[in-house]
This record gives C-alpha cells, structure tokens and sequence, in this order.
C-alpha cells in the first residue's frame, strides 16, 4: 500500500464538493451472507419512495454546503427500481448537480437489459458497478445469489456496450471455494478488464442466514490461512494486470478510482438519502436515517405542517475529538497515499500528531510502516495485519 510521488493516482479532493448517497433499500432475494438493511420488493412502493426521497433531498439539501460532485445509488438493489420511477429521482435532482464528476450505479447482473442500460446513460449515469461476485455457480448458489456466471458475463458485455467505467464486485474466503477456484475468478475478472475491482472477504455477521449455517454445521468457514493466501494472490494478480491498489479493498485501472468512495476516506461531506442511510457535514456530524421503509415513505410523504411536529427521521452524533481522530486513522491508513502529518496537525494539532508519531515509532522499527515525505503509510507486505498496526496507532 506503500504510496511514492511517481506511482499514485491520486484523485484531488476538492473540499468545496460533496457527495449524494441514495439508498434503494429493496431486493428481490435475500443473499445469505447479507446484513445491509433491505426487504423484498414484492412489497415495493416505488412511487412512494421515489416521492420520498425526493421530498426528503429538497429538504436536507441545503445541509451539504458545497456542490454534489458525485451520486452513488447504493442499496438494496437500485437496477430493480422501474426506469419511469429511475427517471423521476433523476430529473428532480439534477438541476441540483449540474457540475456531476461521477454518478455510480449499483447492478445486479439479472437486472441489467438494453432499456435500463439506456435509461440510466441517458440520465447521467457515467459509472456501473455490478455485483458479479464469483464465476463459479456453485459458490453462487450457496450464498443464495439470483445470477449465474453466465448471466454476469453476458450482463459485463451488454453493459460494456454502453459504459466505459465499470467496477466489478467480488467476494473470497467463501465456503467450498479453494485457492485454485479463486485464482479461475481473479483470472475471469481480469479478462473482463473492468476499470474497477473490489474484493471483499466473506464476513460471518450476527443474524445472517450465512451464520446461523455454519454455527449448526450445515457449511464450513474457509480457514483463516486460506483466506489469507486468496487475499495476497488477489493483489498479485491484480498488481500484474496493471491495478492499482489504492485502498485495501479496492483496485483501479490508472485514472479510475472511484471519486465517491475516495471522498468517504478523506472525510468530505455527504448526504445520504433513503432508509437507514447516513450522512456526514464533512466536521464532526453524523447523521443516520432510520431503518424503516414504511416509516420513510410516510414520513417524507405527510405535508410540511404535520411534520414539523415529530421528530427527524434521523438520529444525530457529534463526533468527539477522540471519535475524529480514530476514524481519520482508520480510514487514511487503508489507502495508498495514508496519512499526510502536515494535514494532520492542521487538523488534529500538536499533541495529538506528537502522540500518533509516538505511536508509530515501533511499527516503523519493525519495517511496518513507511514514513516518507511526511507521510505515514502501510506497507504492501503488512497488508494482512493492516487492522491490528491501525489499532496500536490510534
Ligand atoms: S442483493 Fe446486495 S443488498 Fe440485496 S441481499 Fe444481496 S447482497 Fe444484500
């Protein structure tokens, strides 16, 4: 992850800009491994929700003090919204994003066919990311995804037709799946030639279906060491076909890193819209929209009067000195470029840079981390021990 003047890719984050995230919080089935907030969209409102969020980004527009430089439509799966309905959200926020750098869609492979493809380019949509994450069907079937391998190649080649960046979804330490099945997925990828790659491992969350399987046996979790091995030859086959790792999930082909999810790790503004959506003013406030659909679409569909007599939809934070520093060192160190001390001790000021240089000193003695230019970094070899060094950090 180490970061030199000649070798980064750096996106310039323009602090005057922010970001909107819009939460589409329906799925047609439930992935097994999935804890996202989301619910069937046999039950869908979209009409309602479309009005809502509507209603709810007129409102809270003015909280983002800076100019929407990217739209992320997240979820859930949005490539399930109608494209009447897709259309609608997009003709009442644009003449509020005139100066859009990067507009992402989140797709499931079943979903994308020529008329949506159309639509969502014809709308403003520059960037798709498709949720492929496996070639291999069985694997597929277990985590209880709707496509085959067969459906996401032939959804890449359609979409290809009309996008030049597209970020492609994967997912290692899956059950069943050895090293060998994950280098045929890493080798499939590749041939693509997406200009975006992000790879995830398996996570056993509380309350998942995935779970409670293994917990009565009926599958088994890949093992730590295997894992780990599948984490290492995702970076070496990447780094070889010309990726750039810039974050520790993530890797872009040169001048494609996705500029939304930059600024979530450089701490720019954002405004989440939508169930269980959050948002940030860039400073120390959070914002987290409540889990509840049902909730939403009444909320932001009830006229100004009856509103203003109930509660936000959402709950506040304030983030401590202590809260800004921690996610500053968590999030800066998981990229290439890590920390700049110069921004941090504008930020942070002089104690708090003496004590994070305090406590890198014995992870830079034990060839942890680089220090270089003023700026602190992983190094691509500690990779696999990235969250316990950002521990002893903070
Ligand atoms: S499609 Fe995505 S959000 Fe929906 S259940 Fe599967 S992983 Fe979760």
């Amino acid at each position: 992850m180490q970061g030199g003047a000649e070798d980064t890719d750096c996106i310039e984050i323009k602090s005057e800009r922010g970001g909107l995230y819009i939460h589409i919080a329906y799925c047609r089935k439930k992935c097994i491994y999935c804890d996202f907030f989301s619910a069937g969209d046999r039950i869908a409102d979209w009409h309602g929700y479309v009005n809502a969020i509507c209603s709810e980004f007129k409102e809270r527009i003015n909280e983002l003090a800076c100019p929407i430089r990217t739209i992320y439509i997240g979820g859930g799966t949005p490539s399930l919204m109608p494209i009447d309905e897709f259309s609608r959200l997009c003709d009442f926020i644009k003449p509020y994003a005139n100066d859009l750098e990067e507009f992402t869609i989140e797709v499931n492979p079943d979903d994308v066919e020529e008329s949506k493809l159309e639509i969502w380019k014809h709308k403003g949509v520059n960037r798709l990311s498709i949720g492929i994450q496996s070639f291999d069907d069985k694997v597929l079937k277990v985590l209880g995804r709707r496509h085959d391998s067969a459906t996401a190649k032939k959804a890449y080649e359609l979409a290809r037709r009309y996008f030049s960046n597209i970020s492609i979804d994967l997912m290692f330490g899956l059950p069943g799946q050895s090293l060998d099945m994950w280098t045929m997925d890493l080798i499939a990828a590749i041939e693509m030639i997406p200009e975006h790659i992000s790879a995830y491992s398996l996570m056993y969350e509380e309350g998942t279906a995935l779970t409670a399987l293994r917990d009565i046996g009926r599958l088994e979790e890949a093992p730590e060491s295997v894992s780990e091995k599948m984490f290492l030859r995702l970076i070496e086959e990447l780094n070889k076909a010309g990726y750039d790792h810039y974050e520790i999930s993530n890797f872009a082909l040169p001048g494609y890193r996705s500029i939304h999810n930059s600024s979530y790790w450089h701490q720019q503004p954002y405004l989440g819209l939508g169930p269980s959506a959050h948002s940030y003013d860039g400073k120390r406030t959070r914002k987290a929209n409540r889990a509840d659909i049902r909730g939403y679409i009444d909320y932001w569909n009830q006229s100004y009067i009856e509103k203003k007599y109930e509660d936000s939809f959402y709950e506040s934070e304030n983030l401590s000195d202590e809260e800004l520093i921690e996610e500053y060192i968590m999030t800066r160190m998981r990229t290439r470029e890590g920390i700049s001390l110069d921004d941090f001790h504008k930020r942070f000021g002089n104690n708090s840079c003496d004590s994070l240089i305090r406590n890198c000193k014995p992870l830079l003695d034990r060839g942890l981390i680089a220090f270089d230019e003023n700026t602190i970094s992983l190094k691509e070899s500690s990779v696999l021990i990235s969250d316990s060094i950002i521990v002893d950090m903070i």
